[in-house]
């Protein structure tokens, strides 16, 4: 496997370089909006540590993010109405992953309605922001 590659674009947000739709930060985890969602409220979790995916994350710093993935899909299935929560997570290019720093996708769903494929669409800025800030609040709130 590749060594991990500090230029990817999500250290680039995890170190300030590029701008997010934050929804949640703590010591050890990151989460913004996906910019091309799969569905409203498609939310990426991210340990801070660099790890390119599953396969060398440090087995704590997957936990951080599992239990933070939990406490978004709790507080998505109320901000976006949704009927149910698909969680997804790639590994390496033979397994679906573009972007080499782990992250999992929080992805609310309503019934009957089919996910976007990915990367089709980017969101409006302001419909992300208007997003985020009540995902945002929802999770203080948890
Ligand atoms: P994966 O690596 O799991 O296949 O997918 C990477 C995800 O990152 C995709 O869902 C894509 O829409 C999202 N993505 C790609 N570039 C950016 C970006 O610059 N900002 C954000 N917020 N999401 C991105």
């Amino acid at each position: 496997m590749p060594s991990y590659d500090p230029a990817n674009i999500f250290a680039k947000i995890l170190r300030g370089e590029l701008p997010c739709h934050k929804v949640y930060e703590d010591d050890k985890v990151l989460a913004f909006l996906d910019i091309m969602p799969r569905a409203p409220g498609h939310t990426l979790v991210l340990p801070k540590a660099p790890a390119r995916n599953l396969l060398d994350v440090k087995a704590e710093d997957l936990a951080a993010v599992a239990a933070v993935a939990q406490r978004i899909a709790k507080a998505a299935m109320t901000v976006f109405g949704a009927d149910g929560i698909t969680v997804q997570q790639f590994n390496e290019g033979a397994g679906g992953q573009v972007v080499f720093h782990l992250h999992v996708h929080v992805i609310p769903r309503k019934a009957g309605v089919p996910m976007k494929p990915p990367a089709i669409e980017k969101e409006k800025p302001e419909v992300l922001s208007d997003q985020a800030l009540k995902l945002a609040a929802a999770l203080k709130a948890s």
